[in-house]
């Protein structure tokens, strides 16, 4: 494919994926425009990543601190308006740069991390929005806080190190029905009174939805199949 084809891909793309959104809001008698796509830019480039800009999305995701750094201060400069949400894991030697360039990050998972971003908030003189990310498949290697203990996780974010929660996060495993990880996502931040939830990739996204998603992350069906690392 060309350069050219590709722009226009992902363009015609992302009209498709929000028309799908809006017509997952209705069907869930949601309110239109209710959920936030957050764009999933991740392994693709600034040439790649205009289109959708020009597109007027505003929104994107990252998960890579240092990927970001590199292509997102240029595109800010030319598109007023980015929200950037860092979608990925987060080493506490890299907070002071993730607080310094995102708007949301949705990978709050540890106490060490959390602290850490508190005190770069502080320093920065920066608010930035967080989401806790919740295991909700208790996978040994994957990140995010294990169900049971996360009322207590929230409680400290919120009550003692005074960070702006705006809800939970969660990758449900690879080889499972999503819809059972969203609804226990969903079932914790109500206990908690999160009103946010940040569930739904490419390919489960519209049920993600249905379960009182307010944030989806979609790359792929956007932008296309991500070169393997
Ligand atoms: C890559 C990624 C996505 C987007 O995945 P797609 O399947 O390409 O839509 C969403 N969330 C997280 C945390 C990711 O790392």
């Amino acid at each position: 494919m060309t350069d050219r084809a590709h722009e226009d891909t992902a363009a015609a793309n992302l009209a498709g994926i929000r028309d799908t959104i809006a017509r997952a809001e209705r069907a869930a008698g949601r309110a239109s425009g209710e959920v936030t796509l957050v764009a999933v830019s991740k392994t693709f480039d600034a040439d790649a990543i205009r289109p959708v800009l020009e597109a007027d999305q505003r929104v994107f995701g990252e998960n890579r601190v240092q990927e970001a750094q590199g292509k997102w201060p240029g595109l800010r400069e030319e598109f007023s308006g980015v929200e950037l949400h860092l979608i990925g894991p987060l080493q506490s030697n890299k907070a002071k740069e993730a607080v310094a360039l995102f708007d949301v990050i949705h990978s709050i998972d540890r106490e060490k991390i959390a602290r850490a971003l508190k005190a770069e908030c502080e320093a920065q003189g920066r608010n930035l929005r967080f989401f806790i990310q919740v295991n909700t498949g208790e996978e040994p290697q994957k990140a995010g806080i294990a169900p049971q203990e996360a009322d207590a996780f929230i409680a400290l974010c919120r009550e003692e190190l005074g960070l702006d929660i705006a809800g939970l996060m969660c990758i449900p495993p690879v080889d499972e029905v999503p819809a059972p990880h969203f609804a226990l996502l969903a079932k914790i931040a109500a206990r908690n009174g999160l009103s946010g939830l940040s569930m739904g990739m490419s390919s489960d996204f519209e049920s993600a939805i249905a379960l009182g998603a307010t944030h989806v992350r979609v790359g792929s069906a956007i932008f296309g199949t991500r070169p393997r690392p």
